[in-house]
């Protein structure tokens, strides 16, 4: 199955994400955690990336779909993907039918994760992440076993920079601009779901599910 995670920051999409690569066995494809992983290892795209980042503003389109061509050229994608992140803007969206065409495949579902900024603002203030294995905890709704210790590997935690309040209302913003137009897009052909991002993760699962299902996709 190929899926398309779209929503604004903090709408859940990257937790839902983990789930379902675990539960369905196809592969997670993070564009902010390759470019993160970029950036702490120092390479010329992270290099490039970084203040991008860090101002909460999207990386030029030339330098995430180069990294996207180069995942989905790999035989990693044979049985599926989740795309988590991309597409952002149009001109990604409209690379993305491409390379996808190219070998015969295209997005099954587009899953419209929605939320509100009020929400996402508590959520991600309170997101920390292990810098191991990028596992997600919540001070408040997800703590860890231990402060600042991840409960799988006990890895370090850490806040994301872009995380905190005006960064994370700069990041609604450019989401508003660029991504919102990535909505319609995908609505006229028809691949559109609109789920709720304000669920439980395991709650917002089972109707992601359902909904599978539904479309004979598993
Ligand atoms: P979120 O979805 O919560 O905003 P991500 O981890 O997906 O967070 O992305 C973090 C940052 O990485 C973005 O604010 C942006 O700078 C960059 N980024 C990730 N994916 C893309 C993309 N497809 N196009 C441009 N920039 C991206
Ligand atoms: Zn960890």
């Amino acid at each position: 199955m190929n899926l398309v995670l779209l929503g604004p920051p903090g709408a859940g999409k990257g937790t839902q994400a983990k789930v379902l690569s675990q539960k369905l066995n196809i592969p997670h494809i993070a564009t902010g955690d390759m470019l993160r992983q970029a950036v702490g290892k120092g390479t010329s795209l992270g290099k490039k990336a970084k203040g991008y980042m860090l101002k909460g503003e999207l990386v030029p389109d030339e330098l995430v779909i180069a990294i996207v061509r180069e995942t989905l050229a790999k035989a990693v994608v044979e049985k599926g993907f989740i795309l988590d992140g991309f597409p952002r803007t149009l001109k990604q969206a409209e690379m993305l039918d491409e390379a996808l065409e190219n070998i015969g495949k295209k997005p099954d579902v587009v899953l419209y994760f929605k939320t509100s900024i009020e929400k996402s603002v508590a959520r991600l203030g309170g997101r920390r992440v292990c810098r191991k294995c990028g596992a997600n905890f919540h001070v408040k709704n997800i703590p860890p076993k231990k402060d600042s210790i991840c409960d799988y590997c006990k890895g370090e935690l850490y806040q994301r920079k872009d995380d905190g309040e005006e960064t994370v209302k700069r990041r609604w913003s450019v989401y508003a601009e660029e991504t919102a137009p990535v909505i319609s897009y995908y609505e006229k052909k028809g691949t559109l779901r609109e789920v709720s991002g304000d669920l439980d993760v395991g709650e917002l699962n089972k109707i992601l599910i359902a909904l599978f299902q539904r479309e004979k996709l598993i």
